[in-house]
């Protein structure tokens, strides 16, 4: 068998503090597979550059002309996000190498284990997933957020790898088939285990960032767990209709009582919380579910408009 050519897709928004750094890392990891005869002279980095507003992609620039042929970069025109920034480079890498890595710009994914997958892939895995062991160097926060959007993305039904986030190598037939997904309402990490084929999973630590601050918000962190479970799971649609099957039964039941009460014990003295507990309730409830509709009905809106889903400004 050749030895396989490798990309490695690293998704840099605002990065100026480590990217350099991280760089050279990643660069002397493609050395060093190469001297171990693993994967070909024409691996590359690929560095996508996420609309960052700094000094990142005149960072890329350089460290290019440093290297031409095994550093590259894409810059998007805007900040699309970062699971729009990963399958910018898969998707452009796509005839250019045979397998495909993405992997955080701050390498808090240990780049060790690279070698690891590279051997997975060898002994015939299409898909290796990297999934954190432990999170210690996680904000509590963090873990707590984390750990409550796994359990959730659990709980509606959702195909995903618990502990895995976006650290993992594919080959060409999977990025084939990746490409066959148009949906303009992203969401890696859902996508894989439902394209199949064989796949591994390799256990590592997560380490600290290096430097710079998290470019993952607590908005962007909601935003990809509600699109997470709306563009995966319909089961909140389902959850309204049984709300709405659960109240429409009581209310049953307490008609008929009121209507026994009135006609045959005859004491219609009406309480004042019975009357306005149910208003709160049913509004709230109501709210609610419109809100969950609403949700739904946001993302087939987005994905009748079949917008590109990045847009890219320059190629390295
Ligand atoms: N990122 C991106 N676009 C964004 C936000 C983040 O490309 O809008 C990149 C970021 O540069 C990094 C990766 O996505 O390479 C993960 O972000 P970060 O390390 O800040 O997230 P965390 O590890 O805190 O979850
Ligand atoms: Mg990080």
């Amino acid at each position: 068998m050749p030895k396989p050519t490798l990309a490695i897709i690293i998704p840099c928004f605002n990065e100026q503090e480590i990217i350099n750094r991280s760089i050279i890392k990643l660069g002397s990891i493609l050395e060093d597979l190469q001297k171990k005869q693993k994967i070909s002279s024409k691996s590359f980095l690929y560095l996508i550059n996420d609309g960052s507003r700094d000094q990142t992609w005149s960072i890329i620039k350089k460290m290019h002309q440093t290297n031409p042929k095994s550093i590259k970069g894409l810059k998007l025109s805007n900040n699309f996000g970062h699971q729009y920034a990963v399958l910018a480079g898969l998707l452009h890498a796509k005839n250019k190498a045979n397998i495909f890595l993405s992997i955080d710009a701050d390498l808090q994914d240990d780049p060790k284990i690279i070698e690891k997958f590279i051997d997975a892939y060898l002994e015939g895995n299409q898909i290796i997933y990297g999934v954190r062991r432990e999170r210690k160097t996680d904000s509590q926060f963090k873990k707590i957020t984390a750990q409550g959007f796994y359990n959730i993305m659990r709980l509606m039904g959702v195909d995903i790898i618990f502990n895995h986030a976006d650290y993992r190598l594919i080959s060409r037939q999977v990025l084939d088939e990746l490409e066959k997904f148009p949906e303009a309402n992203l969401f890696l990490r859902g996508i894989f285990p439902l394209i199949g084929f064989k796949h591994k999973i390799i256990y590592y630590n997560r380490l600290e960032r290096t430097a710079g601050i998290s470019k993952y918000s607590l908005k962007k962190m909601l935003s990809l767990a509600f699109d997470g479970i709306t563009s995966f799971s319909i089961k909140p649609l389902r959850m309204i209709t049984w709300t709405g099957f659960i109240i429409f039964f009581f209310s049953l039941i307490m008609s008929i009582w009121v209507i026994i009460d009135k006609f045959f014990i005859g004491h219609t003295v009406a309480g004042w919380a019975s009357t306005v507990l149910p208003i709160y309730l049913i509004g709230g409830i109501q709210l609610l579910s419109l809100g969950i509709i609403g949700e739904y009905i946001g993302k087939i809106y987005k994905e009748v408009k079949h917008r590109p889903r990045y847009i890219i400004e320059e190629e390295l």
